[in-house]
């Protein structure tokens, strides 16, 4: 008998899967009996055997099996049901918080139970809260399950039961049929994971001597294997991307050194040896035939805005377009100012494009961009509306992509590809605030990778205290002194309650008005997400042109904003906050040579987390230590920012826990790639659904 392929079996072939059922798991991606092998259980549970109650331990999952002694209402914190049982060893508590009478009554003193739960350990006692409990007819033990049971993740209508008989079914099919095998044997075996048959079965079916700590924790080799293997079907889509990006057609960008030096020597400072290097990684790209497509990454207030300027120099000079794309106003505006200021001089046309601009305005910059006339664009997202043709554009800037959605970035590109001659823009991608090496290498793959490592000579690093907000008063004096004793500016930063702009806004207005009470001699601005445009503007200016000595703001000063007078910044409520956009808002201080001041005024009690989150910004200035700190606080995911916007970036791997596999998937990627060809495509249509879906672009 031929063996059979499982992933062109219907799921439909097996036994209770008719119309409905096979609607449903089309629902979750499943189709085929392979896909249903790979839908693996999200969790076990044993429930084949009986723990003495002495032996429990704090945290465990665990099936007790005991006598009724009594049952009470209890009046703490909460009113609870507590109802003793006891076993030959000890004495536990069955804890619940909601309960009806008829509950209660079924707790007679007498009665034989078994019982599975969590087990927690607090103080003297051992309670399970709201197991599940059955209530025995007699005192012998009743017969035990004889494995350990899986729990599938599910979707409703769809109950265990199905999924414990199909699965079975689909198993059974791994004796007659194969997945097919992808990963080389020999890699396998110098690895020593198991096949994927093996993986599937034994995931499925674990044996009872399984460690269910290291499946559940994913460190246990059967899970290994297809993170690895997941790693590797990813790594493989990313290249993939690079090359037929490769592929494509670019305006070949002339670099006129000349125009260059002259335009750095009109700078009043010179550039670090870090700037230099990344800027002459750009240039070579921009000269290819063939869209540059790089990441630029770099600490805060390291100076990627000059190298993205000196980017698109040369293409304005060669008479094409450059746009620079940031995503708030406020940095929209700052840029079209600076970016004004180098250019203009040079006779190369900058404009600046916003949402909210007068129609007369707007008319006339979406005329210049249409016409050729404006070089260099500015602006925010709302350069890739309809209305906005580009004409010739050659080079795209997306400045602190972390908060562009993938989205976004995709139709800035397509949008920008130049139907006349097909001609794909050269692409720099600069990130906010740095990424974990390891994690930038893998999630963004498919980009060439500069770094910034330096930042201008004579910054002080920062001095971050963490303070209760008890010391207000403290806080209060300290601003008093930094603006009347020494002339300093100072950033009151409220921060965000929930996603919404409302709270943080009333917030920013209250403190307003208290500082106003507080500090008579001082001029107070104040800056929020509801305030206009216009307004937003009219405060900022002030305050970069030290008329104001305060501006008490949200986080929507986070990014990008520049005053290198301010040297003493003071975040309220810090503890909402994560390392990144702490570290981010930190960088709007300390970006003149004074010595700079944060302050992170908490308030109490502060959880573990948010605790270790403010320990770090007061013992570190480094943007890459603290985003390495925050990958291991956060994960992956949020680290991405792939869990806010709903992507999953894996099914298995986890970038975090499987950073060791990484140097070896990347050893192997190529080698696939090259002398596999085939077994390439075939990883990445198993594993990358839809193969743009992982793409940065
Ligand atoms: P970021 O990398 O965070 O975007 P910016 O581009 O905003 O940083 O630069 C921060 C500040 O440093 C700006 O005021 C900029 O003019 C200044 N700057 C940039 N490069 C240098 C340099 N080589 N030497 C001194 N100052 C510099
Ligand atoms: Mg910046």
């Amino acid at each position: 008998m031929t063996s059979m392929k499982l992933s062109q079996i219907s799921v439909e072939t097996l036994k209770g899967v008719g119309a409905k059922v096979a609607e449903k798991l089309s629902n979750i991606g499943i189709t085929s009996i392979e896909d249903l092998l790979f839908h693996l259980p999200s969790r076990y549970q044993d429930r084949s055997r009986i723990h003495p109650i002495i032996d429990l331990l704090h945290g465990q999952t665990a099936q007790v099996f005991g006598v009724i002694e009594n049952a009470n209402i209890v009046f703490g914190k909460k009113r609870s049901l507590v109802c003793k049982i006891s076993d030959e060893s000890g004495l536990l508590d069955i804890r619940l918080f909601f309960f009806s009478m008829a509950q209660k009554k079924a707790f007679i003193p007498g009665q034989y139970v078994q019982c599975y739960g969590q087990v927690s350990r607090a103080g003297r006692g051992i309670s399970m809260i709201h197991p599940e409990i059955k209530y025995l007819k007699n005192q012998s033990i009743p017969k035990l399950e004889n494995g350990l049971q899986a729990v599938y993740p599910t979707t409703q209508g769809l109950h265990q039961k199905t999924f414990h008989s199909i699965v079975k079914q689909a198993v059974q099919y791994l004796d007659t049929g194969y997945v097919k095998e992808l990963l080389p044997e020999k890699l396998l075996q110098k690895l020593n994971f198991p096949s994927l048959a093996k993986a599937l079965h034994l995931l499925h079916q674990p044996p009872l001597n399984i460690s269910l700590e290291d499946i559940h924790s994913g460190e246990h080799p059967l899970i290994q294997r297809l993170a690895f293997e997941e790693l590797m079907a990813q790594q493989l889509t990313m290249l993939h991307l690079k090359l037929a990006r490769k592929s494509l057609k670019a305006q070949s960008i002339d670099i006129n050194q000349n125009v260059i030096s002259q335009f750095i020597q009109q700078l009043p400072f010179q550039l670090t040896n870090a700037q230099n290097k990344v800027i002459k990684e750009i240039q070579n790209d921009l000269i290819q035939p063939s869209p540059m497509s790089r990441l630029l990454q770099g600490d805060v207030g390291c100076g990627k805005t000059l190298v993205a300027a000196l980017s698109m120099l040369p293409v304005a000079k060669q008479g094409l377009q450059a746009v620079i794309m940031a995503p708030t106003e406020i940095l929209a505006e700052q840029h079209g100012i600076s970016f004004k200021n180098w250019f203009e001089p040079l006779g190369i046309k900058v404009v600046l494009l916003v949402s909210k601009m007068k129609i007369k305005e707007q008319r006339e910059t979406l005329e210049s961009i249409e016409s050729g006339d404006a070089k260099i664009i500015v602006g925010t997202h709302a350069v890739f509306q309809k209305r906005v043709s580009f004409n010739q554009l050659s080079l795209v800037v997306i400045d602190e992509q972390h908060r562009f959605g993938v989205e976004q970035r995709k139709t800035l590109l397509d949008k920008a590809l130049d139907s006349s001659n097909n001609l794909t823009p050269h692409q720099l991608v600069m990130t906010a605030t740095p990424i974990p090496r390891t994690l930038a290498q893998t999630a963004y793959a498919d980009l060439d990778l500069s770094i910034i490592d330096e930042l201008p000579p004579g910054r002080k690093p920062i001095e971050t205290s963490v303070i209760s907000d008890l010391n207000r008063e403290k806080v209060i004096e300290r601003i008093r002194s930094a603006c009347l004793k020494d002339n300093r500016q100072v950033y009151w930063v409220c921060t965000l309650i929930e996603e919404s702009e409302e709270i943080p806004s009333q917030a920013a207005e209250n403190a307003f008005e208290l500082l106003k009470e507080q500090l008579t001699k001082l001029k107070i601005g104040l800056i929020h997400g509801r305030l206009k445009p216009a307004e937003k503007k009219l405060q900022m200016d002030a305050f970069k042109s030290g008329e104001l000595d305060i501006l008490v703001a949200t986080t929507v000063i986070e990014v990008g904003v520049d005053v290198p007078n301010a040297s003493l910044m003071i975040i309220e409520n810090p503890e909402r906050l994560g390392l990144s956009q702490l570290h981010q808002l930190r960088g709007r201080v300390g970006r003149g040579d004074k010595a700079s001041f944060c302050l992170l005024m908490y308030h109490a009690p502060l959880s573990k987390n948010a605790k270790q989150r403010l320990q770090v910004m007061r013992e570190t200035n480094d943007g890459f230590i603290i985003a390495e700190k925050d990958l291991e606080i956060r994960g992956a995911g949020e680290v991405l920012g792939t869990r806010q916007t709903g992507e999953m970036l894996f099914r298995f791997a986890d970038l975090l826990r499987d950073r060791k596999l990484l140097p070896l998937v990347q050893q192997n990627v190529t080698s696939i790639a090259e002398n596999h060809p085939q077994i390439a495509v075939e990883l990445r249509k198993r594993w990358v659904k839809t193969g743009e879906q992982l793409s940065h672009v």
